[in-house]
């Protein structure tokens, strides 16, 4: 397992927070952090955020970017070009990213583009 030891320093230095959508669980802007995409309400407790080195999106060689989180948390699904499959090969995928039935935390869940 990697641990991130540097994580408390970057959030403080910030501007301005750019929201990049809202939130599924509870409608509060999603903005950018140092490690992912999150509810800007988490010190309500609302746990919504996109790991930018979430390990299903990592084994296919992706990580989330901004245009991929804004598209998602508007339309509810992304298409992402250029994933790599195991074999190495390219392709595209529209994703979801859904809450687990059974916790608060979500998932990436993949349906093949169609063309
Ligand atoms: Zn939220």
């Amino acid at each position: 397992m990697k641990k991130e030891a540097t994580i408390n320093e970057v959030a403080a230095e910030k501007k301005e927070t750019e929201v990049l959508g809202k939130c599924p669980l509870c409608g509060n802007g999603i903005i950018e952090g140092h490690k992912g995409f999150g509810c800007s309400n988490w010190k309500s407790g609302c746990k919504f955020v996109i790991w930018k080195n979430d390990k299903f999106l990592s084994a296919m060689k992706k990580k989330p970017t901004k245009t991929m989180v804004r598209s998602l948390l508007k339309n509810g699904i992304v298409t992402v070009k250029g994933l790599t499959s195991k074999k190495g090969n390219k392709f595209d995928a529209n994703l979801r990213y859904e809450k687990n039935p059974d916790s608060d935390y979500f998932s990436w869940k993949m349906d093949f583009a169609k063309n």
